[in-house]
């Protein structure tokens, strides 16, 4: 069997080896069509940390659920590559869905990891104006992180910033007390062993080629190398930077409903000593992402990323080269950043609906009232502040999907 699944301790038993071999005749009938193939309640597309999210609040709810995922384990994609920041909800436009999913999101986060004891830590941050003609900007951030109901923040002179941080450089500042980190990849072993022991069941090595829409139901044709089809009530699309092409091939909806996909990688670069910093520090966002910070692990160790590197495919070389514009957008703020002290890391891609010189697009979570096929749930553009968000990004899908 080329397919593995895990879980599936309590429910009805859902393996890819029950399913049906997938043939592109299309089948007489819904019915028929019904009795050929192994039918499920849910089927959750991805098993990067939206998914494993959903499937864990499916699963709590009493659904039958499977999470199909193309890679060979959980997390491959941006819910591994990213910096781990647990963000307060500053930066997003009051109503937006990156706003309200932010702050409800985050305090279902730092509960759930206090729970399920995952790694994590309330560090707080230090957002910096690094010259006088970036304090109205700096203004703003405090505003809009107000509207949203971000009330703790800290108004900091550079001083006072200067005696938590004694090598930080900057004319003004603000500390977020509520923004933290934590361990993603332990995160999403809590969310798929509390989905799995509640039922669900997550099969690796199954990418979803099409699916087709039958009079209310749903047949997901997987290919790689044992094609095989599911049918099921209600199906989730959380695929990432697939999840726009995906939906393409969804046949029975309508395409206007499929937004178009940019793609901006985020560049990393470590350093083997320790920075002498013990608080996230942020300079000003830019266009497209929140500039090159300083994020620690939770080992104490620092990273500097993610830049902005619009790209047309999908691949996580750091060029080493562009370490010369991390030093100088480090050193706005920690001046004495030492030569060569600078490592290629790792890179993340962003998957963003808006494009360059775009204003940056809201997250997309789309139900049956916005395109009018019952039980099918998109999300698109599910860029950062996602890992925060993804408790309430899941309670908002399965509400859409009717479960
Ligand atoms: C550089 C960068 C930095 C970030 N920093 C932060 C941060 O500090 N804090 C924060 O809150 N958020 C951050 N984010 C955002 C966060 O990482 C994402 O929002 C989140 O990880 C998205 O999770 P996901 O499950 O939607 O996607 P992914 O983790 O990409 O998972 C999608 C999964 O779907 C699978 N898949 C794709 N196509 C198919 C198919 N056809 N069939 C089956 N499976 C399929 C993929 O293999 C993948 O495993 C950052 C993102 C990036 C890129």
């Amino acid at each position: 069997m080329h397919h593995s699944a895990t879980g599936n301790r309590r429910n009805r038993r859902v393996s890819v080896s029950a399913l049906s071999p997938h043939t592109d005749k299309p089948s007489a009938t819904p019915d028929a069509a019904s009795h050929n193939m192994d039918q499920i309640d849910c089927i959750v597309i991805g098993a990067g940390v939206i998914g494993l999210a959903i499937a864990r609040t499916l699963a709590a709810r009493g659904r039958e659920v499977i999470v199909l995922e193309a890679a060979e384990a959980i997390g491959s994609g941006a819910s591994s590559r990213n910096s781990e920041v647990i963000h307060a909800g500053l930066y997003y436009p009051r109503g937006s869905l990156k706003a309200a999913l932010c702050v409800h999101g985050r305090e279902l986060l730092y509960d759930y990891c206090e729970a399920r004891g995952v790694p994590h830590q309330r560090c707080g941050k230090l957002l910096v104006a690094t010259s006088r003609n970036q304090v109205p900007q700096l203004e703003r951030i405090i505003a809009r992180g107000k509207e949203n109901g971000v009330l703790d923040l800290i108004r900091m002179s550079a001083a006072e910033a200067q005696t938590l941080e004694p090598e930080l450089a900057c004319v003004d500042a603000v500390f977020s007390p509520q923004t933290g980190i934590v361990d993603s990849h332990q995160l999403m072993l809590a969310l798929q062993a509390d989905a799995e022991r509640d039922g669900a069941a997550c099969v690796f090595r199954a990418p979803v080629d099409t699916i087709e829409v039958d009079h209310g139901r749903f047949r997901v044709h997987l290919g790689g190398q044992t094609p095989a089809t599911i049918g099921a009530s209600c199906v989730i699309n959380s695929a990432g930077l697939q999840a726009n092409a995906l939906a393409r091939r969804i046949r029975g909806l309508d395409k206007r409903h499929v937004p178009p996909l940019y793609l901006a990688r985020g560049n990393y670069f470590s350093m083997s000593a320790r920075a002498p910093f013990s608080r996230l520090i942020y300079p000003m966002p830019n266009e497209a992402g929140l500039g090159v910070h300083l994020t620690l692990d939770l080992n104490g160790q620092a990273r500097f990323g993610p830049d902005v590197e619009w790209v047309d495919a999908i691949s996580y070389d750091v060029d080493p080269q562009r370490a010369a514009s991390f030093y100088s957008a480090i050193r706005a703020y920690w001046p004495d950043l030492p030569d060569d002290a600078l490592q290629p890391a790792y890179a993340g891609i962003r998957p963003k609906l808006s494009g360059p010189g775009e204003a940056a697009a809201d997250f997309v979570i789309q139900g049956p009232a916005a395109h009018g096929v019952r039980g099918l749930v998109n999300l698109f553009g599910i860029e950062s502040p996602g890992l925060t968000a993804a408790l309430a990004i899941a309670q908002r899908a399965c509400a859409l999907a009717g479960r």
